[in-house]
């Protein structure tokens, strides 16, 4: 039996013989239906006309990313480590020359995504790789294809590696996580962010919704919790959720002054 993948969000869904009746996610209020209706496709199907771009970033940091763009077109990035390799976020194209190329960097070990939005062929990647997938539990029920390799993590922090820690800042979702990487940016450490601090198009700054297509914004006080929770870690660089979305250098700085500016917005303060 086929497995659905919704074409406006990316998500794959358990077999099922027939299309499913409905994407919650995309039904959800931060997302939305396709303009064209609700509409199917498969990973067979998908991968007749898209391919995988594969671009090394930095120093043990890869991108991986489909073309052309399919649903919302994040790109997945594949950090490298000696206790195993991890892929932060997941895209919906898998195929055989991108399991190939990635084997060659080594495989995957643990998958671990922000947040819904980006579970798309999550459980593919998984057995692929023979990888596990961390998520965390507040986001559980958005789970579409339920699988064993899925582990439900709880709390603030969850140590996915030596030197590679997984933080729940909430906000866009209620289990949003981000992946703080110590290593990253030359040793002055990284943030992997998703769309939970999502990198704006004025690259000093991040920005944090409930809704990024329907522009629903956040309270103060979810913002607030967000840049409390990576204030504890070091960290120069931000990488958001597609490629260009990279705050290069300052990214602490950066935080603190995008969740300023917009609490001050949200007061009545500009
Ligand atoms: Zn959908
Ligand atoms: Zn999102």
């Amino acid at each position: 039996m086929p497995k659905f993948i919704c074409q406006t969000c990316g998500t794959q869904f358990a077999e099922s013989e027939g299309p499913p009746q409905h994407c919650p996610i995309c039904e959800d209020e931060r997302q939305y239906i396709g303009w064209n209706g609700q509409q199917w496709t498969t990973l067979q199907a998908l991968s007749q006309n898209h391919h995988n771009i594969i671009k090394k970033i930095e120093p043990n940091l890869t991108g991986i990313g489909t073309h052309p763009d399919f649903a919302i077109a994040q790109r997945a990035l594949l950090v490298q480590s000696p206790a195993g390799n991890i892929l932060w976020d997941c895209i919906s194209l898998i195929d055989e020359p991108t399991q190939a190329a990635i084997q060659a960097l080594g495989g995957v070990q643990s998958i671990a995504i922000s947040h819904p939005h980006y579970y798309s062929c999550m459980v593919e990647w998984a057995h692929a790789f023979d990888a596990t997938i961390y998520l965390h539990a507040a986001d559980r029920q958005w789970v579409m294809r339920p699988d064993p390799c899925i582990h439900f993590w709880e709390g603030d922090t969850y140590p996915l590696a030596n030197r590679l820690t997984l933080i729940r800042c909430g906000g866009h979702f209620d289990g949003g996580t981000v992946l703080h990487w110590t290593d990253g940016a030359e040793g002055r450490g990284a943030l992997l962010s998703g769309d939970i601090l999502t990198v704006v198009s004025d690259r000093r700054y991040v920005s944090f919704m409930y809704s990024y297509p329907n522009l629903i914004p956040l309270p103060a006080e979810k913002v607030h919790k967000i840049a409390a929770a990576v204030e504890p870690y070091a960290f120069d660089r931000i990488y958001g959720a597609w490629w260009q979305r990279v705050v290069s250098q300052d990214g602490k700085q950066s935080v603190r002054r995008s969740a300023q500016r917009y609490i001050a917005a949200l007061k009545g303060g500009r």
